[in-house]
């Protein structure tokens, strides 16, 4: 029998710049759910091209920070909640990035790609001009440009993330399409200690798998790879741990014995079974 998954690492409230739920509905639906911890991981992405809906994505991270300390102490009966944050990764930033993780300490910190040659994949203009292979190779060029100057993230986020947006999202990709950046994404995060992580965003999305998918995830274990933490990268109630039941069977299908969460920046692992 295997074990209910407890911990949601990839979670928005309204400090995101996209997100417009108070942290306090989202902890509540969380303990509804019958979580045992949560870790807020809310999105800072500096020089984020200016879109209609987004002009900037900052995070006021003293507010964000006095916020979750507050709501820490008045659910530590029901609920552990953990202080993290998403990293809109983009090469020219490193040095930035690096100054800030000094200056904070975060219990856990993504580093996704969201801007790739000026472009958020999330928008048709990504894919113009352009194949599907294209646009989806020049998406996993940019986690390896930003890999070659920064490491100081835990676990690298959704780095499938652009096929839920191309044309025809996941219907022709395939791991053996990409296999050999795939395999040099996958080879450099273990060579820096940088862990993966599974965002049920996917099945969210509708393509029927998590991000990145089960062959990617075979891959990294097979390489060697154990730092793999569990998110469902929800903005609303709704999605808090969305499709987590479809995990413990998939990711030990995928050979693993255990995922990960994080406290202060430490991978603590807890078994599948
Ligand atoms: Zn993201
Ligand atoms: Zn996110």
């Amino acid at each position: 029998m295997s074990r209910k998954i407890m911990a949601d690492f990839h979670l928005h409230s309204d400090f995101s710049g996209d997100g417009e739920i108070p942290m306090e509905t989202m902890i509540q639906e969380g303990i509804a759910r019958g979580l045992s911890l949560m870790c807020f991981t809310e999105h800072l992405d500096w020089d984020f091209p200016p879109t209609p809906e987004h002009t900037a994505f900052d995070l006021d991270i003293p507010a964000y920070r006095n916020r979750l300390v507050e709501l820490k102490e008045k659910y530590k009966d029901s609920i552990d909640l953990r202080f993290g944050l998403e990293l809109g990764l983009q090469p020219h930033l490193a040095s930035r990035h690096q100054a800030l993780l000094k200056e904070w300490e975060f219990d856990f910190v993504i580093g996704s790609s969201h801007v790739t040659d000026g472009c958020d994949p999330y928008y048709p203009a990504f894919y113009e001009d352009r194949t599907e292979e294209e646009a989806y190779t020049s998406y996993f060029e940019s986690i390896l440009d930003n890999l070659k100057v920064f490491d100081q993230m835990d676990v690298y986020g959704h780095i499938d993330y652009v096929v839920r947006y191309g044309p025809n999202k996941n219907k022709f990709y395939t791991y053996g399409r990409y296999e050999e950046i795939l395999e040099e994404i996958l080879r450099t995060l273990i060579s820096r200690n940088v862990g993966l992580e599974v965002n049920t965003g996917g099945f969210h999305y509708g393509l029927g798998h998590p991000n990145p998918c089960e062959e990617i995830l075979t891959r990294y274990r097979q390489l060697g790879g154990e730092i793999l933490t569990i998110g469902s990268d929800a903005h609303i109630p709704g999605n808090i741990a969305f499709d987590f039941h479809k995990l413990p069977d998939l990711l030990k299908s995928c050979g693993f014995t255990h995922y990960t969460v994080f406290q202060n920046r430490r991978p603590q692992f807890l078994p599948l079974d």
